[in-house]
């Protein structure tokens, strides 16, 4: 008589074999992990970690002393989203780790990104609520070539997450900006006028909800997510939050 073998056996049998062909890596350092379930090795666990206050009340960038509620950038520049925050620094093994998901083709490393998301902001999640996730949409091509938008996978793994829905499909980027980094502040705002366009702005079809967290990977001077708020609280939204991977320490202009 054959002896079904039992599912729990399958799937570690599954597991080993995956482990085998695609041995998982460190998030932080790339090297192979020793346990395909951890994301991060053992020399690495040190650098994970998260931003402390005292933080900008505004964008959630780290402050030297806490006599400030707000950073020089979120001083100069009026913005349109509400509040944000990110878990890490743009900076060392986490400015490498997200430069390999964005293109070192490791779309992997977004779970611990959306992880560190979840554990880092849930204060922030709770005291916001928000209803829809906006992953910030890169252009066609762009995402052709890559295969996939880093944003949008953090926004689903957060969704995983959360259970907050993520609202995809209906904001395009229309045309290829160059890249924003290059560019000083006038430059990027010209840069970015424009570039993203909403679906279905009539009728049903225009329902944005109220309270919206706009997802992406790096935070440098907000001006993207300030486009992108725009654009949501025309469409209908009364609140666009934000959460990135990252955000840049020092002021850039
Ligand atoms: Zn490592
Ligand atoms: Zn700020």
């Amino acid at each position: 008589m054959r002896r079904e073998i039992p599912a729990s056996d399958k799937n570690r049998f599954l597991q080993r074999i995956s482990g085998i062909l695609y041995p998982g890596r460190c998030v932080l350092c790339d090297r192979i992990l020793e346990k395909s379930a951890q994301m991060v090795c053992r020399d690495c666990r040190p650098l994970v970690r998260f931003i402390e206050e005292p933080r900008c009340c505004r964008c959630g960038r780290p402050l030297e002393s806490d006599t400030e509620a707000y950073c020089e950038n979120c001083k100069i520049h009026p913005r349109l989203f509400e509040r944000g925050f990110a878990p890490f620094v743009y900076d060392g093994a986490v400015k490498e780790a997200i430069m390999r998901l964005k293109y070192g083709h490791r779309a992997e490393n977004a779970r611990f990104f959306a992880k560190s998301m979840y554990v880092c902001g849930k204060p922030f999640l709770t005291e916001t609520a928000p209803q829809a996730l906006v992953p910030v949409p890169i252009h066609r091509e762009r995402r052709m070539r890559r295969g996939y938008n880093q944003a949008e996978l953090l926004a689903e793994a957060l969704s995983d997450l959360t259970g907050i829905p993520v609202v995809k499909n209906r904001i395009l980027r229309v045309r290829g900006t160059a890249p924003q980094k290059e560019l000083g502040m006038q430059q990027r705002k010209k840069n970015l006028a424009g570039a993203f366009r909403i679906t279905g702005e009539t009728g049903r079809d225009r329902m944005i909800p109220a309270r919206v967290l706009i997802v992406d990977d790096i935070f440098t001077t907000g001006s993207t997510i300030d486009t992108l708020a725009a654009l949501l609280l025309r469409a209908g939204a009364e609140k666009v939050y934000f959460s990135c991977a990252a955000i840049a320490a020092g002021f850039s202009v």
